[in-house]
């Protein structure tokens, strides 16, 4: 066992002003709902992500399961859900009792592929129902091909949300991921590139929308001076607290970007000549957050699988994690149909999650790089 300092696949990371607005809510007695720090943190995340309605709330799950409730999906529905991701982006759909159809990903970008969408839609179609959502994912912060998955909705009219719970700061020619659909999910959980503690956002341009949103996330309370409820409400709202940390955050995302971008470079750099083992590049026109670099290890070539790396790793106190087991695999999925192409499946044999976290120094660098070429 070494004795060496951990190194986190992506801790979270604060040197701003978090604590000076934390302290504000604290001293004004506005620390749950409502609040100064909670007006200015949507204000400045729509400004960010040039979009005009935004909705603070308690994690991008429940971002996810409002957009949801505001599409009126009714149990039985179908929902069409990448199948590459985290189990949050689909766990909502039953919520509602509705029923997932998962699409796999294209190669480029690991994301749902615009064709496979297409296949799916036109499927159900013929079994006569149409799908009555989208929810498709920016995984690890790489843009997926958006105009297009952009245009097969429009073409069939069915709403789109994307889950850029991995992407805030992602951008698709210039237009930052997330603000491309009818509602865009980020989360502000420990792990993500940015952080409240817990957290998440709605976003739309549709005001009608997010005003819907904020209702639903307060108990669904009426405006009345009695506490008057007509429908089912949550308890979703972001805290007064929890936004003020993300307001210190915000100020800090551009340089904890340049942070993780610089990351996946150096990686790029020392792997790009190495055979059996591949990361994700850019397509043109997408900028991705770099949130975590992943890495592919073809076992034929390296004789070692990534596995074995993770296990060797992990004695030396380096954190990976094997990218997302696909949902069409998970079995609280296993009657959900699926679209199914083989590629997640063959990321997931392959690939491997390395640290990414921007409090990463050239040292820490230096050593989960020297490890790995060690092995190779
Ligand atoms: C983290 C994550 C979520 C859920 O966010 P929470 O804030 O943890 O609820 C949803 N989708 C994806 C792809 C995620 O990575």
């Amino acid at each position: 066992m070494s004795l060496s300092v951990p190194i986190r696949l992506s801790p979270p990371h604060f040197d701003g002003r978090e604590m000076l607005y934390v302290q504000q809510a604290m001293d004004e007695g506005w620390v749950s709902q409502g609040g100064a720090n909670l007006d200015k943190f949507e204000q400045v995340l729509g400004d960010y992500l040039g979009v005009e309605h935004v909705a603070a709330l308690n994690s991008g799950t429940s971002a996810i399961h409002l957009a949801l409730r505001l599409l009126n999906i009714k149990p039985g529905d179908y929902v069409i859900c990448s199948s590459f991701t985290f189990v949050a982006s689909a766990n909502p759909i039953l919520y509602e009792k509705a029923r997932p159809i998962f699409v796999d990903s294209e190669p480029a970008t690991w994301n749902m592929d615009p064709g496979l969408l297409q296949d799916a839609i036109e499927s159900s179609l013929k079994m006569g129902h149409k799908p009555a959502a989208v929810i498709f994912v920016h995984l690890y912060g790489m843009p997926g091909k958006i105009e297009e998955i952009a245009r097969v909705c429009q073409e069939f009219e069915i709403p789109l949300i994307e889950d850029a719970a991995e992407a805030l700061g992602a951008s698709w020619k210039g237009k930052k991921v997330g603000t491309f659909g009818t509602l865009g999910v980020y989360s502000f959980n420990g792990n993500k590139i940015i952080t409240t503690g817990g957290g998440g956002a709605l976003v739309s341009g549709n005001k009608e929308l997010i005003d819907k949103a904020k209702y639903l996330a307060t108990q669904a309370r009426e405006i009345a001076p009695h506490y008057q409820h007509s429908e089912v409400g949550y308890n979703y709202r972001m805290s007064n607290i929890a936004a003020g940390i993300g307001r210190g955050q915000m100020e800090v995302l551009e340089e904890r970007i340049k942070k993780r971008r610089l990351i996946f470079d150096r990686y790029m750099k020392e792997f790009r000549n190495d055979s059996g083992v591949s990361l994700l590049c850019e397509l043109p026109g997408a900028y991705s957050n770099r949130w975590l670099t992943t890495m592919l290890f073809d076992r034929e070539k390296t004789g070692i699988d990534r596995n074995d790396i993770m296990i060797h790793l992990e004695k030396h106190n380096i954190e990976t994690r094997p990218v997302w087991k696909p949902m069409h695999r998970q079995p609280v999925f296993k009657e959900a149909k699926c679209f199914d192409n083989g590629v997640s499946d063959g990321l997931f044999k392959r690939g491997l999650c390395l640290p990414s976290g921007a409090d990463l120094t050239d040292t820490d660098l230096d050593r989960v790089i020297e490890f790995i070429k060690k092995l190779l």
